[in-house]
């Protein structure tokens, strides 16, 4: 038994609870906290983290009614199954709609969003951007730009590690299968990639953050 390498693990993993032990935990302005409850579903068990990157989705759900509390509701009662991922359930912290923003997670625990057992989910906080009929796009776009703009503040994040779903590569927890680069959110990349609409949603935050 190597006594000061074991020594040296547990430090580091005191270390690095604590550390996201120090994540704030205040509430953004206009955000309803409706968790999924611990123990269950997508927090089965505590998996920490400490928010390094915003990872921004869109649903691609275009239900009617299918807004942030529906998927708020939906997280909290074990809906989303993630088949292939470690913990069975898919989860993401903040869902935004046009009039609304839901929070499931706290920050300063990991999701299943972008890219199973990857960085992605490992270091960001992720935002669903809903898209269902009748929901107005360019004011649920505003929301998660002033929502980004704030967790970047709060947590010292910067805007070149704001990013679209489509920057991590996703790797299957289960059976290894590489899938790539999701094209997510789809409304704001070019061609699957980020270009243009990308740069435009980047100078909203920034423009947010600086009035902050
Ligand atoms: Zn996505």
């Amino acid at each position: 038994m190597n006594f000061p390498k074991i020594t040296f693990a547990l430090l580091l993993a005191v270390l690095l609870s604590s550390c996201s032990m120090l994540v704030s935990q205040r509430t953004p302005p206009g955000v309803t906290v409706d968790l999924i409850p611990g123990g269950r579903y997508a927090r089965s068990y505590h998996r920490p983290m400490t928010p390094r990157y915003i990872t921004i989705h869109a649903t691609e759900n275009r239900s009617r009614g299918c807004g942030a509390r529906a998927h708020a509701q939906m997280l909290k009662y074990g809906t989303l199954k993630g088949r292939h991922n470690a913990i069975g359930y898919v989860s993401w912290h903040f869902t935004v709609d046009d009039h609304s923003i839901y929070q499931s997670l706290p920050v300063n625990e990991r999701g299943e969003h972008a890219d199973y057992d990857g960085p992605g989910n490992r270091t960001s906080i992720g935002i669903e951007m809903c898209e269902n009929r009748g929901n107005d796009r360019a004011r649920t776009v505003d929301r998660t730009a002033r929502l980004a703009a704030w967790l970047m503040k709060e947590h010292g994040i910067p805007l070149s590690h704001i990013v679209p779903h489509q920057h991590w590569r996703m790797i299957r927890h289960d059976d290894r299968r590489d899938l790539g680069h999701k094209n997510c959110p789809h409304f704001l990349l070019d061609r699957g990639r980020p270009g243009a609409k990308w740069r435009t949603f980047l100078a909203k935050v920034n423009a947010y953050y600086r009035a902050m």
